[in-house]
């Protein structure tokens, strides 16, 4: 049973159930840092290029599956509009 990194209690589910804490914390990356710089001076969301792109290839899927629930890693359409 995994731990909790915040509190050391057992973990049970995807989060903590006595604070809160996720129970995967991501490892910090040198991508994830890079990725958290460009985003800072930016805004650009971090999955805008695959959105883009999809968006270009398959819209009416695109939109279809995010109407839906189904982001499939996209973010969210209306914001490249
Ligand atoms: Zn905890």
């Amino acid at each position: 049973m995994a731990q909790c990194k915040n509190c050391d209690r057992p973990v049970q589910e995807s989060f903590c159930s006595y604070c809160g804490q996720p129970a995967d914390v991501a490892h910090i990356s040198f991508y994830f840092v890079l990725g958290e710089f460009l985003h800072f001076f930016t805004h650009i969301p971090d999955r805008f290029l695959f959105t883009s792109v999809r968006m270009l290839v398959a819209p009416s899927t695109t939109v279809r599956d995010s109407s839906a629930g189904n982001a499939d890693g996209t973010n969210p359409p209306s914001p490249i509009f």
